[in-house]
């Protein structure tokens, strides 16, 4: 289908178990259908004055008998069969949701969606974001993309396309799990980005290795240049948040602060410093 001249990268676990995989994407169909997905937020601190700044909304499946299923466990089935089209279309109507709740109770937040790069590749999808942010009166600017770097993009010239159509009407464009994906320099040259979020990896052993401390200083030297906002992942101790701010980062997100919680609770989460 794609022709001769191209290499694609072959999922072993998925060969290992066909049935259990086409189980997963006849449940998680259903899921969609009745409802069954839910979203976490994780907040996102502002380094400087310790204030939330915004939160990220991390999908589970709140399955009737197996409980609370992580994304890890049927996202890549979701990314495979093209569920991940409805999926993110879900996510990014129950954020926004949230998100005009929150500002009426006054809170100023960003709202971070994650969105897969087959979404970015489907035609229609810049207009269907800006279809949503229109029709609940968000304001472009309160929603941010995390796309994470992935090494298989069939089509980027439609996904650069798409990206650019957000920025141009204000939406926040990130770049998730920072250094662990294939994203050379040069691929990165005319995404319009406005975050950079340093992966956990790099993060969290940050005061044990001083490899790890050129890395992280590195790419908040190359965020700055490119006229980037730095997000520290997984930041778990406050030695790990006192080291990122003084290296220059100037958000930070992790278990120290608060782990993804739901819904409910997050209006709790105003100041936690
Ligand atoms: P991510 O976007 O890198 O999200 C951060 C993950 O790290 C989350 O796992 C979060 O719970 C976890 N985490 C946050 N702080 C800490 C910390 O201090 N320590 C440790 N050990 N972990 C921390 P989660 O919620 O299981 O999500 C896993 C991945 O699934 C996400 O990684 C993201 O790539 C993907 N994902 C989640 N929700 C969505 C979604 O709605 N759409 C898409 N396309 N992907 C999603
Ligand atoms: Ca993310
Ligand atoms: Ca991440
Ligand atoms: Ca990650």
């Amino acid at each position: 289908k794609r022709g001769t001249a191209d290499i694609v990268v072959y999922a072993g676990e998925r060969a290992a178990h066909p049935t259990q995989w086409l189980v997963v994407q006849a449940e998680l169909r259903h899921a969609l259908e009745r409802d069954e997905l839910v979203l976490y937020y994780q907040p996102k601190v502002r380094l400087a004055d310790g204030v939330v700044c915004g939160v990220e909304a991390l999908v589970r499946w709140q399955h009737p008998t197996r409980g609370l299923v992580p994304p890890s466990d049927f996202l890549p089935a979701a990314e495979q069969s093209g569920l991940i089209e409805p999926l993110t279309a879900w996510v990014l109507r129950r954020a926004l949701a949230d998100q005009v709740a929150w500002t009426e109770a006054g809170r100023d937040w960003t709202v971070s969606v994650n969105v897969s790069v087959r979404n970015l590749e489907s035609p229609g999808f810049a207009a269907g974001v800006a279809a949503l942010l229109a029709e609940t009166a968000v304001a472009p600017s309160r929603l941010t993309l995390e796309i994470t770097e992935t090494a298989v993009v069939d089509d980027m010239a439609s996904a650069l396309q798409a990206l650019r159509a957000l920025a141009e009407i204000g939406v926040g464009i990130s770049v998730d799990d920072f250094g662990t994906g294939y994203t050379s320099l040069g691929r990165l040259r005319g995404v319009p980005l406005t975050e950079i979020k340093i992966d956990r990896s790099f993060v969290d052993p940050v005061l044990s290795q001083p490899q790890n401390q050129a890395i992280v200083r590195a790419v908040i030297a190359l965020a700055h240049g490119l006229g980037c906002r730095v997000t520290a992942e997984g930041v778990e101790t406050g030695d790990v948040a006192a080291w990122v701010m003084a290296a220059g980062c100037d958000e930070a997100q992790g278990y120290l602060y608060s782990k993804p919680v739901p819904w409910t609770q997050v209006p709790m989460m105003e100041a936690i410093r």
